[in-house]
């Protein structure tokens, strides 16, 4: 464990942003090569009573669960819950968890990030107190305080509970599915686009912000993009920095009391694919979304910061534009929060040439705390990574509104609001659909993006849209480069 890690468990890392030490509600975690043999030790100090219950679903039963039961059994009443199937982190999953484990005094959850979620928000229901035990380096919710659980059909960010202990078995994080790695890598590089995004929006707009998330990830982040490639050799010193950037990530959050940190623009767009996608969309991770969004927004920041100051005009969207593109409830609560973002005639002028004095100064600031598209982009080329919406078999009609139309649904202020009122994101959004290896090929005609608009708004007012073969949207995308339409069936590289 590193020094920094180190630190901040046991408050003695110095608060950068102020007085003080920081503090963090997670005493217990460890990160080692193996943890096998000292598993009922990590669980003996943690002070659980005697009853647990352990969460699995098939694959970490047989990867890591088993071998916790056997060592906790002498010591331990263990109920071991094992999730048959693909496991969905809804509210039924959740009552049935809850239901299995009342009389519990503690529960352990054995996975990531589905197993981690449906335990953390039991835990959180049942008022038990939980630890983890990771089985994959693939996203920064072990440490973070919400689960991403789905209900009624939407997929919300619910408050939950820190887990007591984190547990991370380096050994059986490099054996982890390749996917489930590259989504790691993925939602931890948005930290160079996320930093921007939110500095931007102090310097611009006051907006309250810290360095201290960014102080404990400065470490890993350079050697985690030499050598990405090292993540899926099994080296294990390249899976630590991987598996320690996600635990500071997540505590980073925790420290802020928000997602700020490590959630800007590139969350947007792909909050906004998963929000307006058909059901027919090919099922992609949260982190393999983050790497292509993260390229694309690196992309927008960097022809702005690179550019001259914007000129800005009242933002357009509007109450009634909102409504049309969302539908009435959506588009009712995306307003609520959109409406505060707009800048008038007067503010827009206003921000222009404050912008004008400032620019070279927050430009250079920016410059020096983003990190380079190419970059971002070898990295994930390195890793085999997704980096470009084809990649994930994302229709051009939902990517390019997703340029457009993603800073419409927060409250967060980012380069796509920037972007948006100095009028780029149409030329952006065309650009982020180009074909990448037929940049010149024709995407789409008019008469199919009349169509795809009119599906989409029937499954707004929750109609059944689509054809018994898939969606008009997912389908057309073999038309998005007439060049590469044969290949379409297989348009996801995963
Ligand atoms: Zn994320």
């Amino acid at each position: 464990m590193t020094t920094t890690l180190a630190r901040l468990l046991d408050g003695r890392m110095p608060d950068p942003d102020g007085p003080g030490m920081l503090s963090v509600p997670i005493r217990h975690v460890v990160i080692a090569p193996t943890l096998a043999g000292g598993e009922a030790d990590l669980v003996g100090r943690l002070g659980f009573g005697r009853r647990i219950g352990i969460v699995s679903d098939v694959r970490t039963r047989a990867v890591l669960a088993e071998r916790i039961e056997t060592a906790l059994s002498p010591h331990h009443d263990l109920r071991m819950i094992v999730i048959e199937g693909e496991p969905h982190p809804d509210q039924d999953t959740v009552a049935r968890v809850m239901a299995w484990v009342q009389g519990c005094d503690a529960l352990i959850a054995v996975g990531s990030g589905t197993i981690n979620d449906i335990t953390k928000y039991a835990a959180f229901q049942a008022e038990m107190p939980f630890a983890v035990f990771g089985t994959a380096p693939s996203m920064n919710g072990y440490t973070s305080v919400s689960a991403a659980i789905t209900v009624g059909g939407h997929k919300k960010s619910l408050p939950a509970r820190t887990p007591i202990g984190v547990f991370l078995d380096l050994g059986v994080l490099a054996r982890a599915p390749e996917r489930l790695v590259r989504a790691g890598f993925g939602d931890s590089i948005c930290r160079a686009t996320a930093q921007v995004d939110w500095l931007m929006a102090h310097r611009l707009r006051g907006e309250p912000y810290r360095t201290a998330p960014y102080a404990l990830l400065a470490e890993d982040e350079a050697g985690l993009i030499a050598n990405p490639a090292a993540l899926l050799t099994g080296d294990l010193v390249a899976m630590e920095r991987l598996a320690r950037t996600l635990i500071l990530s997540g505590l980073g959050m925790t420290i802020c009391g928000n997602s700020k940190p490590a959630s800007q623009g590139e969350h947007l767009l792909s909050h906004y694919v998963e929000m307006m996608a058909m059901p027919d969309l090919p099922h992609a991770l949260h982190g393999e979304q983050i790497a292509v969004t993260t390229l694309a927004m690196a992309r927008l920041q960097a022809r702005m910061i690179n550019g001259p100051a914007p000129v800005l005009t009242a933002t357009r969207p509007n109450a009634l534009s909102l409504e049309a593109h969302f539908g009435s409830s959506i588009g009712a609560s995306c307003w609520a929060d959109f409406a505060g973002k707009r800048l008038n005639e007067a503010e827009a002028f206003e921000m222009t040439t404050r912008m004008r004095g400032l620019w070279p100064d927050l430009t250079s600031e920016l410059r020096d705390c983003g990190r380079p598209a190419a970059e971002i982009e070898a990295a994930l080329l390195a890793l085999g990574a997704p980096t470009h919406p084809r990649d994930l078999g994302w229709p051009n009609g939902l990517t390019r509104d997703a340029m457009v139309h993603a800073r419409e649904i927060r409250d967060r202020y980012t380069f796509l609001d920037l972007g948006g009122d100095a009028g780029l994101l149409d030329e952006q959004a065309n650009a982020w659909v180009r074909c990448p290896q037929h940049p010149g090929a024709a995407r789409g005609t008019p008469a199919i993006a009349r169509a795809v608009g009119r599906e989409r708004r029937l499954r707004l007012e929750r109609r059944d849209a689509l054809l018994p073969f898939g969606s008009i949207s997912t389908i057309t995308s073999m038309w998005n480069c007439f060049r590469c339409w044969p290949v379409a069936a297989n348009r996801t590289k995963f």
